[in-house]
């Protein structure tokens, strides 16, 4: 009678069952006590402005989530009581944002605000008309809610597709030994690395490995972000057994993306906690990442931290040029570029080492080769992406730097350059010498004859001196800080 799948039925599209929650939105009756209105009016006025503030802090989204269900009881006695829709949402609620709450409380009544939730008690009542019997799509007020993971991997996110530098062998090979022996001795694997360096790709390559091998298993991919959300949907429609169900015994090979997105989240991190248990201890795999190892996430709770650690950590590093240009030339291929190699080392270096700019570079050439119908050259390249091209060092010159020195020293550079062994000379003279040994390409001798015809030995002692005295004279290296400062604006 019903479309509804409960736990353990076969799969729709994505090899996993799939949820569907229906039901009407939470009963406004709950909510109102008769008699009130007057306080209900004030009260409405003074959350929508609380939820104003709170927009500046929490995305539209978790605003939605976690707000939109929620009422302002009462303000009394500097307690604010929010009106929830169950316990469990009560203490999320507390836990994320009784901060935020408690600041944007206080800005608007101008006082300190503790912030306190109770039960929606009008929620019993309701909750009858809803359990037991699925609400009749007529009414066309019911929702239907799945939990949202798009839980297959990305196929696009392959092995093969995958090209392998020093900077990612190690993470690469890991990935394949649990691709081959899921549930085996690196389990879980925890790969990490800085944005852009290829860990979501290898993530769902593991997956993609597995389902060719094992084309029945259950492969889930999801970030943590989508973890938490699921949850929190979960929550507010009380369907946190299908919830457990589901990420607990539906899913063999669990990939979960970006956990330093828990950092912070308690409730989220529980959950996960007792996920990630339930699966390692029925030997499914795990495969996290993150952009930083498990110690250094901020937020995370201990457990998690010796969790995560516990099989094997894999890192990615930054791509050395080769790797990036090896990358560029598999990726101007399947983007059917043909990119000469001047162009190309253009390019490489201009994106620094992240490969998602990379991969964005050669699509924007892409499309403005197409739109413009040119030639791929060196020259066209330059021309059509610009902001790749790395910021133009200033050229310093002995002239550069002289002048710099006589102007922060109000000294003439003819002086300078002069016989005068003056006192107010000697000091900028040697500071000029030893500028311009350091950042020309001058020798000794060619910085005597610039410096109105000095002994090349001069010269040399000029600057062991200032070297000497920049390490030990914090004056000196304070002007020689300063004068570089000036020679490179
Ligand atoms: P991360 O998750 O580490 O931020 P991604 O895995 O999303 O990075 O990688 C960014 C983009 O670069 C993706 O499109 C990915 O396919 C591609 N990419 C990263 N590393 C490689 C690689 N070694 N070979 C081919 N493509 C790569
Ligand atoms: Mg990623």
């Amino acid at each position: 009678m019903s479309d509804r799948k409960g736990p353990g039925s076969v799969a729709a599209c994505d090899g996993l069952p799939w949820i569907p929650i229906r039901l009407a939105p939470w009963p406004d009756g709950g909510r109102r006590v008769a008699g009130q209105a007057g306080m209900q009016d004030t009260s409405s006025a003074i959350w929508s402005q609380v939820k104003t503030l709170l927009s500046e802090e929490i995305s539209p989204s978790n605003l939605d989530i976690w707000l939109g269900e929620v009422a302002l009881k009462a303000v009394r006695d500097g307690e604010a009581l929010l009106e929830v829709p169950n316990r469990y949402y009560g203490d999320w609620i507390l836990d994320n944002y009784q901060a935020p709450l408690a600041r944007a409380f206080g800005r608007i009544l101008g006082r300190v605000v503790t912030v306190r939730v109770v039960e929606n008690d009008g929620r019993k009542a309701s909750a009858e008309t809803e359990e037991g019997s699925v609400p009749s799509r007529k009414g066309g007020a019911d929702t239907t809610h799945t939990f949202g993971w798009k839980g297959r991997p990305n196929p696009e996110k392959r092995f093969d597709n995958f090209v392998v530098g020093p900077c990612n062998d190690f993470a690469h090979g890991a990935a394949q030994a649990v691709s081959d022996f899921p549930g085996g001795v690196y389990n879980p694997l925890f790969m990490f690395g800085g944005s852009g360096l290829g860990k979501t790709h290898l993530l769902h390559a593991v997956g993609n490995a597995i389902l060719r091998s094992t084309p029945g298993a259950r492969v889930v991919y999801v970030t943590a972000e989508q973890f938490m959300t699921d949850m929190v949907s979960a929550l507010r429609f009380n369907r946190m057994p299908e919830f457990r169900e589901r990420y607990r015994n539906q899913a063999d090979i669990l990939l979960v993306d970006d956990v330093q997105f828990l950092g912070g989240k308690r409730g989220t991190q529980d959950e996960f906690f007792h996920t990630f248990e339930s699966l390692l201890n029925s030997g499914r795999q795990i495969v996290m990442t993150a952009d930083m190892l498990p110690r250094d996430i901020e937020g995370l709770e201990d457990r998690l931290k010796t969790r995560f650690a516990s099989g094997l950590n894999a890192d990615l590093m930054p791509p050395d040029l080769e790797t990036m240009l090896a990358i560029l030339h598999k990726k101007s291929e399947e983007l059917g570029l043909k990119v000469p190699h001047d162009a190309a080392l253009y390019i490489a270096t201009g994106v620094g080492q992240n490969i998602r700019e990379l991969e964005g570079a050669l699509k924007l050439l892409s499309a403005l080769m197409a739109m413009y119908n040119e030639p791929l050259t060196h020259e066209t390249v330059v021309r059509r992406l610009p902001h790749l091209k790395a910021p133009e060092r200033p050229v310093v010159t002995p002239d550069l730097v002289l002048r710099t020195v006589a102007r922060i020293h109000n000294v003439k550079v003819e002086d300078l350059k002069g016989p005068s062994h003056q006192k107010s000379l000697v000091r900028p003279r040697h500071l000029a010498i030893f500028l311009i040994r350091e950042h020309t390409e001058l020798s000794f001798p060619d910085i005597g004859r610039f410096m109105g015809g000095r002994d090349s030995s001069t010269v040399q002692y000029a600057c062991r001196k200032m070297a000497e005295m920049r390490r030990k004279d914090p004056d000196v290296a304070a002007i020689l800080d300063l004068l570089e400062k000036n020679l490179k604006s």
